[in-house]
């Protein structure tokens, strides 16, 4: 199969959220990582054409997870492609089916934001969903995707890999990473984020041994180990920074900025300039990154 990536132009801004198209040699079939959100949905007709795919082509949307900038065009989508089943985490299943929990939780992180940044969630009707776990085989443009279990990111997270060239497409799990960078940017935003699970699935992508990863957030890196163990490193890394914030008393506006000041500092250290932490912050921003540190570290400590 052959792997496309449209670039969904997120905020009018290039390379921050993609969707993947997965063209069968022959033509015949199309299957589709990744919907992006609703406010990307002319963005990912237009990507569609420009390949030569019609709505009808379209047999497969695959969602790592589904959160709004992943999966929250699946609704629209549900109704624009007649022949598309929709493949998810059972965990994930009952949000697809009624969205309006997850916009609930989404609405307390967003606010006032919610419409611009993702637009309107639907439903997708409940037989045209597949549930999927660790090491289902689906038939997908002319080859197959494995699913793997890899929470951590969000408790329902799903990566696929494409075994014939060892493609990944990792959602949220290996991190933000932009291209021409190499810095990882780990998005923990509450309420999911789990980091001891996350370093097990980092654990079971090294076990896979994909030949690249391909972060929804954004495109494509072969340096797999270096790529896994930098994220690896600096999770655990912030999260003690938090911790540590905590402990002396910040409140959650000093922590981010700390934060940010922190992360700032590592992104030059490696190269980059803060013009790029802007454009990351558009997939990941240190106020929502440190809510989701704050409320696991404060949780870890509630059970220990
Ligand atoms: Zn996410």
């Amino acid at each position: 199969m052959k792997i496309e990536i449209i670039d969904l132009d997120f905020m009018d801004t290039k390379q921050v959220i993609a969707s993947f198209l997965l063209l069968a040699e022959d033509g015949t079939s199309v299957s589709i990582v990744e919907t992006g959100p609703t406010t990307c949905l002319d963005r990912l007709r237009a990507g569609l054409k420009q390949h030569g795919i019609s709505h009808e082509d379209v047999r497969q949307v695959f969602l790592t997870h589904i959160h709004l900038d992943h999966a929250g065009a699946s609704g629209h989508l549900s109704e624009l492609l007649p022949n598309a089943t929709f493949y998810v985490h059972e965990v994930g299943y009952p949000h697809l089916v009624d969205p309006s929990k997850l916009v609930k939780s989404a609405t307390r992180i967003y606010g006032e934001s919610m419409d611009e940044l993702w637009g309107e969630a639907r439903p997708v009707p409940e037989d045209r969903i597949v549930i999927l776990g660790e090491g289902d085989e689906t038939e997908a443009a002319g080859g197959i995707l494995v699913a793997h279990n890899t929470p951590g990111h969000a408790y329902h997270h799903l990566a696929y890999l494409e075994p014939d060239s060892g493609t990944l497409f990792t959602g949220d799990v290996a991190g933000i990473r932009l291209p021409g960078q190499s810095y990882i940017r780990p998005p923990t935003p509450p309420p999911e984020i789990d980091v001891e699970a996350w370093v097990q699935s980092i654990n079971h992508i090294r076990e896979i041994n994909p030949a690249s990863l391909w972060p929804t957030h954004f495109g494509s890196y072969e340096d797999v180990e270096r790529h896994l163990g930098e994220l690896e490193q600096r999770l655990q890394d912030w999260l003690l920074f938090v911790e540590g914030q905590m402990d002396e008393g910040a409140d959650r506006e000093e922590i981010s900025d700390q934060l940010k000041a922190k992360g700032d500092a590592e992104m030059l250290a490696e190269g980059a300039d803060t013009s790029q932490s802007e454009h990351y912050d558009l997939a990941g921003s240190y106020p929502m990154l440190t809510d989701g540190l704050m409320r696991y570290a404060t949780r870890r400590r509630e059970k220990s």
